[in-house]
């Protein structure tokens, strides 16, 4: 597949053909799942891929949950007037988890995505369509959403390039919200140039966004410089949740690091344990309260009853998968009077802790190294339970958490060929450093 910096270059008319080529190889390769539908804005310019939470204006979009079905988006989202301005037409809608709920797109309505490289294994999630179809030859580039790793995980299992922005960077007008304090929008690409292309489209202030920065949107890609240097933080001690692959592998990502100038300082972090209670007790709360309005009266899917408590029943019973009802009831419960001191409050004050971690490390690096997963690509979920898919999350929602920007590259691939992630993390709004010296390891890895 053309990269998007080719694709910018071709001639109006060949950038308007790329979406009938895009078709046509998702068609051959449909049993990768990873396209719901081939959605089509109908304007002109390259084609971007664009995850089902996030609205184009008079598509379909579900957020791959039956209870959103049939609902048409009144609405662009912010960054598709943005791609629209930048030349970039969205088309199609990619598979992902419910409500960007998990880490395998598993929970998806329309079926599971497969991993281009290994189809027995999951392609991560909850961008697992975006993902899958960047890596599997299938989109030019695509957007995805992160809120605990969403964009980076699944761009890690199936070997592309994926940035979470700082909180605030890019505007989340328009992005069905999951959890609204950690969600950001991003891109997923072939490489770390298209990487910096599409996060410099997206990114920028919106007045319907308060948590949006009023800043200029990002010039990376110009400034884009390979040849800098870093000092880089490790933590040795995340590597106790690692397998020996991804150990290696990093240790590997250390070594080319120091050889090509980069200044390797051994960093500690606290127990990194309690990352994961403190993520899973915020972005339930704060789910359970975004998803109160799917009810059956304004949006999507009704089931009828006896009275409207009936419907709003019916509705939420039929229309929300058992991973997001999990989630709805384990929100509600900590933000019920009785236990809000115990666990809401508890999470939110752990929060400003690790906040004040990462302060502490930047305040004499530029950037964190650390892996993505602490697997490769796990098979379908034969293998793996609900608990042991949270606590995959232990590298990524630090950075979430912390609103922190971040990115996964490729950096290798396992025995069994499957791809090996590594992430840069910086400091708020400094996503030109990890963009750089992702530059720069993509190369030297060449
Ligand atoms: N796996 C995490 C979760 O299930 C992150 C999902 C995301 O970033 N949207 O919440």
């Amino acid at each position: 597949m053309v990269t998007l910096k080719e694709a910018l270059l071709l001639p109006k008319q060949e950038q308007n053909a790329l979406k009938a080529i895009i078709q046509n190889k998702a068609q051959q390769n449909i049993e990768l799942n990873a396209y719901i539908d081939f959605s089509d804005d109908k304007y002109e310019g390259v084609p971007i891929l664009i995850k089902d939470n996030i609205n184009v204006k008079d598509w379909q979009i579900t957020c791959a949950s039956k209870i959103l079905q049939g609902y048409i988006a009144p609405y662009n989202a912010n960054v598709i007037e943005r791609l629209r301005a930048n030349g970039m037409s969205a088309f199609g809608r990619a598979n992902m988890d419910e409500f960007a709920m998990g880490s395998t797109t598993e929970s998806s309505c329309y079926g599971r995505t497969k991993n281009p490289k290994n189809s027995a294994c999951v392609p991560g999630g909850s961008s697992g369509g975006s993902a899958a179809a960047v890596a599997g030859g299938l989109a030019i580039a695509a957007l995805g959403s992160d809120t605990g790793g969403s964009i980076r995980q699944p761009a890690g299992y199936c070997g592309c390039v994926g940035l979470k922005p700082t909180y605030g960077r890019v505007s989340r007008y328009g992005l069905i919200a999951y959890s609204s304090s950690l969600d950001q929008i991003g891109p997923i690409t072939q490489n770390v140039e298209d990487c910096a292309i599409l996060f410099d489209m997206i990114s920028g202030a919106d007045k319907k966004d308060s948590t949006c920065a009023n800043l200029k949107p990002s010039e990376t890609f110009k400034k884009l410089d390979r040849e800098r240097g870093f000092k880089i933080g490790v933590l040795r001690d995340f590597l106790k949740d690692a397998s020996p692959t991804i150990a290696k592998a990093y240790e590997d990502t250390i070594k080319i690091l120091e050889a090509n100038g980069h200044e390797i300082i051994p960093k500690k972090m606290i127990d990194t344990s309690f990352h994961i209670s403190t993520y899973y007790i915020l972005c339930t709360a704060e789910a359970s309260s975004n998803l109160a309005r799917f009810d059956g009266i304004r949006f999507g899917h009704r089931i009828e009853g006896k009275n409207l408590k009936d419907v709003y029943i019916n509705t939420r019973t039929n229309g929300f998968g058992n991973e997001v009802k999990n989630r709805i009831l384990l929100g509600s419960f900590v933000l019920s009077s009785g236990y809000y001191d115990a666990y809401y409050l508890k999470a939110q004050k752990m929060r400003a802790l690790i906040k004040q971690q990462y302060e502490e490390i930047f305040s004499d690096v530029d950037l964190i190294l650390c892996p993505v997963a602490p697997n490769v690509a796990p098979k379908f979920r034969s293998s793996q339970s609900p608990l042991e898919m949270y606590l995959s999350d232990i590298y990524t929602i630090g950075a979430n958490l912390a609103g922190l920007p971040a990115i996964c590259l490729p950096v290798g691939e396992s025995k069994e060929g499957l791809p090996i992630g590594m992430q840069l993390i910086g400091r708020a709004f400094e996503e030109q450093n990890i963009l750089d010296a992702a530059f720069g390891l993509e190369y030297q890895l060449q």
